[in-house]
């Protein structure tokens, strides 16, 4: 599809959509959708641009058909770079979120998964998710990847809740499928989208074997209720265009609370049952790919965010003064260290048993806790800059008002050459784009810190770094030695002793 099918494509659906105490009938043509609707639109219209083929689409592995790229899965680190550079490019074209890679990334892991649990249970949900896999590619379907449940009581497992709806579980199996109840927090993209794919939020025990389940079902399935909601901002949709400073794509994709009031799945879309050791695994595998991504989205946000921020120095006289140039540069460094570790989390990606590549799991939470961070450093750049007037410009109706008008052109005149409406333009998409949900979008999208570094230091392997220590610093126990060296150490020194001046 092209960006103009897709958004014809959603008036097929008819899901469930509530807001500011609405039902939401015509998702297409809501005024506040739109721009979410746009910003996904994107990634349906550069793939048919030739310029970002290449980017763009891929072959798809079980098909041979091309393919766009967001159903993909990947097979190669080709594959991985390419991702992320894709994303990098869409940022900066819609310098929002688009909504898209959610799914994109729970298609990869749960193709990975499926493998590896068949092989340990003798299941069959692989071959169920590639007959679900070519749907999707050849519809060309935007999918949401539904993850975070709304957890209740953190300290408590989900069986251990009081309520055991608020962690999305099975509440009756038959013949035909299974039913299921629940809710997932955040749905990036959701009421746009056309499929929903369902995973665990956490690693699970025995007694939570309910909870382990994944599946997909259409956005529009009975009993599947979506409830759209708030941003920072929102109504401005409704005054015009110049005080949403992004008014085309809007500020990070909209989310839902997504309900599910015992909502139907057949057997041939459920892709795991029970398999709770997996759960962990699934959740992890998803959280790689999904943490690699942030050094793409954000940093090609960044680079439209930079680049306002310098226009505005221009606008405001001050583009030559040593300390703008110091603080874009510095801007610009934070920006290229996310997008540095994105790249080197895919470059160092690995070929997992199934095929299908993933990105270095170390190195893309790395990605993922830098994104926690240097947005927030990089917005405050951009407000020192800037000035004051990002918060405290007239609106458009007063902008367009000819009482109001000849004022505001006067007397927020900025340098000679540029008009005070281009002027107050980018005052309102550095506000929007310093100011609005990107940043608690940065800190908590794709998992908050703290689940970051756990992974993180799971990973960090600190004995093996405490052993590296031990060596250098004279204390040279044998076992030791053998971790570090892999021989004892008068084996070792045996060597270098027959070796002798060659020993390099
Ligand atoms: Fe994609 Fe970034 Fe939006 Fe997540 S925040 S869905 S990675 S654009
Ligand atoms: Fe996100």
């Amino acid at each position: 599809m092209n960006g103009k099918e897709y958004i014809e494509s959603l008036r097929k659906y008819k899901p469930t959509v509530y807001f500011m105490g609405k039902k939401i009938e015509n998702i297409a043509d809501e005024p506040m959708f739109r721009p979410h609707i746009h910003a996904a639109a994107m990634t349906y219209e550069l793939a048919h641009d030739p310029k970002y083929e290449d980017v763009m689409t891929a072959i798809s592995h079980i098909t041979g058909k091309k393919i766009n790229r967001f159903t993909h899965i990947h097979q190669s680190i080709d594959d991985l770079v390419k991702k992320v550079k894709m994303m990098r490019l869409l940022a900066q074209k819609t310098a929002s979120c688009f909504q898209r890679c959610v799914g994109f990334d729970a298609l990869n892991a749960l193709y990975i998964t499926t493998y590896d649990i068949d092989k340990k249970y003798g299941t069959n949900y692989h071959e169920r998710f590639i007959d679900y896999l070519k749907y999707i590619q050849k519809n060309d379907l935007m999918c949401v990847g539904s993850m975070t449940d709304v957890k209740g009581d953190r300290s408590l497992r989900p069986h251990q809740q009081k309520d055991p709806d608020l962690y999305v579980h099975v509440v009756e199996k038959s013949e035909d499928g299974i039913i299921v109840r629940g809710a997932k927090a955040h749905q990036t993209g959701a009421v746009n989208s056309h499929e929903v794919i369902v995973m665990p939020t956490r690693a699970l025990t025995a007694e939570d074997k309910d909870y382990a389940i994944s599946f997909a079902i259409p956005i529009d399935t009975e009993g599947l209720i979506n409830i759209f909601s708030r941003q920072t901002n929102d109504t401005r949709r409704l005054d015009g265009e110049i005080d949403c400073g992004n008014a085309k794509y809007g500020i990070v994709g909209g989310e839902t609370l997504m309900i599910f009031d015992d909502v139907f799945v057949p057997w041939d879309r459920v892709f795991m049952f029970g398999e709770y050791k997996f759960a962990g695994q699934l959740v992890e595998t998803f959280a790689t790919f999904h943490r690699q991504n942030y050094g793409g989205c954000k940093v090609g946000v960044a680079d439209v965010l930079i680049g306002a921020t310098a226009t505005l120095a221009e606008y405001n006289g001050v583009a030559n003064a040593h300390h703008i140039v110091d603080k874009l540069t510095e801007m610009i460094h934070l920006a290229e260290t996310c997008w540095c570790c994105s790249l080197a989390c895919s470059y160092e990606g690995q070929k997992t048993p199934s095929g299908a590549y993933i990105p270095n799991p170390m190195l893309a939470n790395i990605t993922k806790l830098n994104v926690t961070r240097f947005p927030y450093e990089w917005s405050r750049l951009a407000q020192d800059i800037a000035g004051g007037l990002i918060i405290t410009a007239p609106s458009e109706k007063d902008l367009k008002n000819p009482e109001t008008r000849r004022y505001i052109e006067k007397y927020l005149k900025g340098v000679e050459n540029v008009s005070t409406e281009d002027r107050v333009r980018m005052f309102r998409l550095v506000e929007s784009l310093s100011i609005g949900a990107q940043l608690p979008e940065s800190m908590h999208g794709a998992g908050s810190p703290q689940a970051q570094k756990i992974m993180i230091w799971r990973r960090g392997d600190v004995n093996k770094k405490k052993d590296l220590a031990k060596v250098i610093a004279g204390i040279k126990t044998d076992e030791h030695f053998k971790l570090i060296v892999g021989k004892s150490e008068r084996e070792f020194f045996d060597i270098i002793k027959n070796t002798s001046n060659n020993y390099n």
